[in-house]
């Protein structure tokens, strides 16, 4: 029944080339130099007092290492990894369940945690703080609740809205990290390391314009070299230089920045129908025919890094950076809007 909701084979569902190339140790972990330097001195702290880590969560956009980050935690802990996530959790009893089955130590990873219902939520208090479960036994009057003792074990949550956790969950995290975008440095060991394991034949300058184009995600830029190498193996004899990497990319329709066919047309539909904004976001959604959530969890996050998006409390705004990259005159209007806001 436990596997309903728990996925330890989940990285079946990862190719076997996404697997490949998940970094299994916290120093193969590039970049996130604050976050692996806390958690190197609380998971050695953990294994001299012989004690389980504190739970932990894990919050940014998607891709930058978070299910990645758990597995790794797991493994310098010398511990088993269970994982699953928010939606697949439907009701209190699919949790304790899950709660039930872990052996002591276990890594318990709670993916997009933010999706837990209310209900669901608060088998995990107890679970969390005491670790313990509170069972109802029967119906009506009669009905009594009685404690489940439950093996010491780590939550890992990761969620790309920290925002929307409710307070009494984030309260009991011990640890809170927030993952930042990458380099584009750093991407570029990613994505050699990436080239390594794929045996794939790139120079330094190839790389670093994959790296550059990702958008300061991983994720992408794993996604991005093998749609290069496909690209340099048809056209340039399987080779990936800095052009042939710019080709491949141009193919794709990545610009020179990383933005893509969709956030041109987030920002070309904010400054052709809205003067640049303000716009709301269920607005910016309707009108480019994008869903709400991944504008704001996928396309936002890089748009605002780049300082092409501002938030507002009255809706986004497109900055002049964003109207010079689009090629396109920013009206007076446009600029009156933003000194409005600064
Ligand atoms: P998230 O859970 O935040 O969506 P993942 O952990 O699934 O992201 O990471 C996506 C991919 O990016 C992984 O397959 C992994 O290979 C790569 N990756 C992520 N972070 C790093 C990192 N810090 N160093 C090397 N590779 C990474």
């Amino acid at each position: 029944m436990e596997d309903r909701f728990m996925n330890s084979s989940f990285l079946a569902e990862d190719s076997a080339v996404e697997q490949s190339l998940r970094p299994h140790t916290l120093r193969d972990y590039v970049g996130q130099k604050a976050v692996k330097d806390s958690l190197g001195i609380y998971i050695e702290a953990a294994l001299s007092r012989h004690d389980a880590l504190d739970h932990m969560l894990l919050y940014g956009p998607p891709g930058l290492g978070k299910t990645t980050l758990a597995c790794i935690v797991a493994a310098e802990m010398g511990q088993n990894i269970r994982v699953t996530s928010g939606p697949a959790i439907e009701r209190p009893g699919d949790l304790a369940s899950i709660l039930s089955n872990l052996s002591t130590g276990d890594v318990l990873f709670i993916d997009e945690i933010h999706r837990l219902s209310r209900q669901v939520e608060e088998v995990l208090y107890p679970a969390m703080e005491d670790y313990a479960i509170d069972i109802m036994i029967g119906k009506g009057p009669t009905a009594r609740s009685i404690r489940v003792d439950l093996p010491k074990f780590t939550l890992v949550g990761a969620t790309t809205r920290a925002g929307q956790l409710s307070a009494p969950l984030r309260d009991r995290f011990g640890m809170l990290f927030r993952l930042e975008m990458y380099t584009p440095e750093e991407l570029s060991m990613i994505v050699k390391r990436s080239a390594g394991i794929l045996n794939v034949d790139a120079d330094e300058e190839g790389l670093l314009e994959i790296a550059r184009r990702s958008r300061g995600t991983p994720r992408i830029a794993n996604r991005m070299l093998k749609r290069v190498r496909d690209f340099a193996e048809v056209r340039a004899g399987g080779h990936i230089s800095r052009d042939v990497a710019r080709e491949a990319l141009q193919m794709l329709d990545v610009d020179e920045l990383g933005l893509d066919k969709v956030d041109r047309n987030v920002l070309g539909c904010m400054m052709d129908k809205f003067g640049g904004g303000p716009v709301g976001l269920d607005t910016l959604a309707a009108t480019t025919g994008e869903d709400a959530v991944t504008i704001e969890d996928v396309y936002e996050p890089y748009l605002m890094q780049l300082g092409f998006l501002m938030r507002t409390p009255r809706g986004r705004i497109c900055t002049p950076a964003a109207w010079a990259h689009m090629k396109k005159n920013m009206p007076a209007s446009a600029e009156a809007q933003i000194r409005m806001e600064i």
